[in-house]
């Protein structure tokens, strides 16, 4: 019955994720898959995840459906994770927020919505992009097309080029803009960038869908929303979905949030309703344990600080191993340009190596780097870099 389907190839990261598990190399280093590890390389469980759980493990609680729309106290937090606590478009419930399975649930719902609300309309992401991004547009039925976004010769933005090509885009289009730690490239715009960006989607009525994956993970919680807030200030409609997979390495707890910034209370009561809609026919409810373990970080004032601790460690982790590798590197391979280390921001940087010198550095090394040559830098660690980085001189030295 099912012969003609054509065979899933499979994600391709998660593919040489499994190659480096089965490889025997002593030395291996796995830069793959986006997740944060720490110094040890393990996955953290943060302490304020683990007091929380450990409270709420003394006296168990029944499991029944949460509402569609997630926790009330949860979706509070979300709102003032993203916007800023003292936000007024908060007091005025002009914002419509549903807790998401995850990053990835926020833009599924977030996408049929938008479909929903706008049949005709077309979506623009990033080029290079989380390949995701297009498959689920394209799975909610929004034609899928790229904006020019990383210079690879400069490995910066290719700012005027984006800029020009959004100022072209008809009418209610649908932008997708990374609001911090652009995977895969770790180039973002400046604040000054975005404030120049941000009028151009108010005069052309285009309708950003920001993606904010790694909170935290680039210079601040509130600085990596700036974006956000600007465009709020702006009084743009727009749609934001954040994730707490890595902010609260949350990873297989699924939690994220989607918001959609509105006009007026009675809009967001509406868009609220159609998300509910949305979720019902995805997923019927989101996780309970996850959702409520996320609201008490959030909302318990102890736990709350104990992980704005947490993460800023996590930030400051990356950015210490980002600065190792541009200065080893400097030493080891004087005439190659490695700031591209320090000056990209968040969990990834994208080194611009060939296939060829990823395939030498796969298996000549066992330094394992997907195939557009973006790094997950938190696998690095003090015991690694150095092998990583001879490994490096290796291959680009040759
Ligand atoms: N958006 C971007 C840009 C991501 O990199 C990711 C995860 O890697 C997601 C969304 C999805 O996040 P989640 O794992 O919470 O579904």
């Amino acid at each position: 019955m099912f012969e003609h389907m054509e065979k899933y190839a499979g994600d391709p990261i998660f593919r040489l994720n499994e190659a480096f598990h089965r490889d025997a190399h002593p030395q291996k280093v796995n830069l793959t898959v986006g997740l944060y590890y720490d110094n040890e390389g393990h996955i953290p469980v943060l302490s304020s995840v683990k007091t929380a759980e450990q409270r709420r493990a003394v006296e168990p609680a029944p499991r029944p459906y949460l509402p569609m729309e997630g926790l009330a106290s949860y979706r509070d937090a979300v709102q003032k994770l993203v916007f800023g606590p003292d936000y007024p478009a908060l007091r005025d419930k002009r914002i419509a927020t549903i807790q998401s399975v995850g990053g990835t649930g926020a833009l599924k719902v977030g996408a049929d919505f938008l479909h929903l609300a706008y049949p005709d309309s077309e979506i623009w992401i990033s080029d290079p992009a989380w390949d995701n991004h297009h498959s689920i547009f394209q799975g909610a039925g929004v034609r899928t097309h790229t904006y020019s976004y990383y210079d690879p010769e400069t490995r910066s933005l290719r700012f005027d080029q984006m800029m020009s090509e959004l100022q072209a885009l008809p009418r209610k289009s649908f932008v997708l803009l990374h609001a911090c730690c652009h995977n895969p490239t770790g180039v973002d715009p400046s604040p000054e960038q975005w404030l120049q960006l941000i009028p151009v989607l108010a005069q052309r009525e285009l309708i950003a869908f920001v993606d904010m994956a790694y909170q935290g993970f680039g210079t601040g919680l509130d600085e990596d929303a700036f974006a956000v807030r600007a465009m709020a200030d702006a009084g743009l409609t727009f749609v934001v979905a954040n994730s707490f997979s890595k902010n609260l390495s949350f990873y297989g707890e699924r939690c994220g949030g989607l918001s959609v910034m509105c006009a007026s209370a009675e809009e967001a009561d509406g868009v609220l309703g159609q998300l509910k809609a949305a979720v019902r026919r995805n997923y019927s409810s989101p996780p309970a344990h996850g959702g409520q373990i996320t609201s008490d970080v959030l909302n318990d004032a102890d736990l709350h600080a104990a992980w704005l601790r947490e993460v800023a460690e996590m930030r400051r982790r990356i950015a210490f191993v980002r600065k190792e590798a541009h200065g080893q590197l400097k030493t080891k391979l004087p005439g190659y340009d490695s700031s591209y280390f320090v000056k990209q921001h968040g969990m990834f940087t994208y080194t611009g190596l060939s296939s060829q010198q990823l395939q030498i550095l796969r298996e000549k090394h066992g330094v394992y780097i997907i195939e557009s040559g973006r790094i997950s830098v938190p696998g690095l660690n003090t015991r690694n870099i150095g092998y990583f980085t001879d490994a490096m001189a290796d291959v680009l030295g040759a």
